[in-house]
């Protein structure tokens, strides 16, 4: 792409109001395999961000006002587009994510799933009639944009958790401001160049990049032109959030943390288990919202998952996400680095068996040897942190009751995975897991077509699927009467 050799030699610009805007200031984006600077990004403040919502807020009625087939040709044509280029948008997202190539171009079909599914989903966005309390009044059910939408995203999904966002957003008749993760603007902007390419009329998606969140996040939840903040993101940020976006009474989604269970019963098939324990935990290096942080495995069938678990991890090929064949890249940055050694520290500190690595990865000092823990307890710090990290720590359980209430036991409740043939257990375990999702004999659950997203403090609301769609519309009802 052209484009992005320009940018990468130059300033990239962020997007506001169909204009690419360099910026009083910039800042870098780095490498996280090599630590090398890869590009410079403006650096957008309160004035620049003001300026992206207004354009999303002028562009909005036309945005609006347009007929569904033809939004959703336009959606399609993007769609298109993300796929016409999705081998330079991986390579661009391993850059700065760090992912393994294969997984960036996994990425870049699921991100670009979302505009496909919602393109279509939008001309099924139908209103009600209602029975009526009265002979002469008849009741309808309009359903409407919400408005302005603020899409505030995290780095480990560069593109999927934007489109996964925008596509209904924009879909619904919403206009976009969005505010990616500031390790990783560059596959946002590129996403948001192709939308214009497609056609997507100017002001209709706006990228702003800021290395200080706040500064533009403060304008994202207070202004009262933006009604709607999507934010993924950790719990701590999206609690602050939520509590800024009191002040004009937006509508909320947060997709915030988790600290998924992924329960071993005795009657499961320990390859399949051991399979999906390696999907599950060692996507992406470990660092995705619903990956396994805690392995619950009852004492019949502990050692002969421990045992294939442990074989299957210390085979996991550990390098740069450019080079052929690496499977775990880098962390995402130092601080990332040392909260999982300090988890692994911990857990041995307080009599857990190291099984395999446990230390930094010679292929550099962001990567993380993948690492198996047993006899893993709940005094340790992996019990109840998120660790983000190729780290799979091993509990054993003896009671099917035991393993619910330490899978509970937690105030997060994103995703649940657990392995079980028993169809008692697996109803059972299905109905007392307090989670959004859970995977039964299957470690790998998003798709655009469910909804995706957690209760307790992982969050409120749904995206993907019919329900990611009603995220982004308002109920007007209407009553019309002296007929
Ligand atoms: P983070 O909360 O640090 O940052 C997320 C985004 O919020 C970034 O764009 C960041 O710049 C922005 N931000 C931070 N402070 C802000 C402020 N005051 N105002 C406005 N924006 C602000 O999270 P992260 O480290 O980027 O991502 C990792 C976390 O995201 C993990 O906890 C993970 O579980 C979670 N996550 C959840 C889901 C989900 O769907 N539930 C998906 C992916 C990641």
């Amino acid at each position: 792409m052209s484009f992005i050799e320009q940018w990468l030699h130059d300033a990239v610009p962020a997007l506001v109001g169909g204009e690419w805007r360099t910026g009083q200031t910039t800042f870098t984006v780095d490498n996280p395999a090599t630590g090398d600077s890869i590009a410079r990004v403006a650096d957008i403040g309160a004035d620049d961000a003001r300026d992206a919502v207004a354009a999303a807020y002028d562009a909005g009625p036309a945005w609006r006002a347009t007929p569904v087939k033809q939004r959703a040709a336009l959606l399609r044509r993007w769609f298109e587009l993300i796929n016409a280029h999705a081998d330079d948008l991986a390579r661009l997202m391993t850059l700065e994510q760090g992912k393994p190539l294969a997984e960036a171009k996994g990425e870049v079909a699921y991100g670009a799933s979302f505009i496909e599914f919602f393109a279509e989903e939008a001309k099924r966005m139908a209103g009600e009639t209602l029975p009526s309390h009265g002979a002469d009044k008849r009741l309808l059910v309009l359903r409407e944009p919400v408005g302005v939408v603020a899409a505030i995203t995290p780095w480990n999904f560069p593109l999927a958790m934007i489109t996964r966002k925008c596509a209904p957003a924009l879909a619904a008749g919403c206009t976009v401001v969005i505010k990616p993760a500031e390790a990783t603007p560059l596959t946002a902007l590129a996403a948001a160049y192709l939308a214009l390419e497609a056609g997507l009329p100017a002001g209709t998606i706006n990228v702003i990049t800021a290395s200080k969140p706040a500064e533009v996040g403060d304008v994202l939840t207070t202004d009262s032109r933006v009604r709607k903040v999507s934010f993924t993101g950790s719990t701590p940020v999206g609690k602050h959030l939520l509590a800024q976006c009191a002040s004009t009474v937006k509508k909320t989604a947060m997709e915030l943390g988790g600290n998924a269970p992924f329960i071993v019963f005795d009657d499961a098939d320990v390859d399949a288990a051991v399979d999906g324990a390696i999907a599950s935990k060692f996507r992406n290096a470990g660092q995705t919202c619903v990956c396994t942080n805690r392995f619950l495995v009852q004492d019949g069938i502990y050692d002969a998952f421990v045992a294939k678990l442990t074989e299957r991890v210390n085979a996991l090929n550990v390098g740069d996400g450019l080079t052929e064949g690496s499977v775990i890249g880098p962390l995402i940055n130092q601080a990332a680095v040392d909260k999982v050694q300090r988890h692994v520290d911990d857990a041995q500190g307080k009599g857990a068996r190291l099984m395999c690595g446990g230390k930094i990865h010679a292929a550099g000092e962001r990567f993380y040897t993948p690492t198996v823990l047993a006899d893993v307890t709940t005094q340790m710090a992996v019990t109840d942190e998120e660790t983000f990290g190729p780290v799979a720590p091993v509990f054993r359980f003896k009671q099917d009751e035991e393993a619910i209430q330490m899978a509970n036991d937690t105030p997060f409740g994103l995703a649940a995975y657990f392995y079980a043939t028993d169809y008692r257990r697996i109803w059972r375990t299905m109905e007392q897991l307090e989670y959004g999702m859970v995977g039964v004999n299957e470690g790998l659950i998003s798709t655009e077509l469910a909804p995706f997203g957690g209760v307790k403090e992982s969050g409120l609301g749904r995206e993907g699927s019919h329900h990611g769609l009603d995220e982004f519309t308002e109920l007007k009802y209407v009553c019309v009467g002296g007929l």
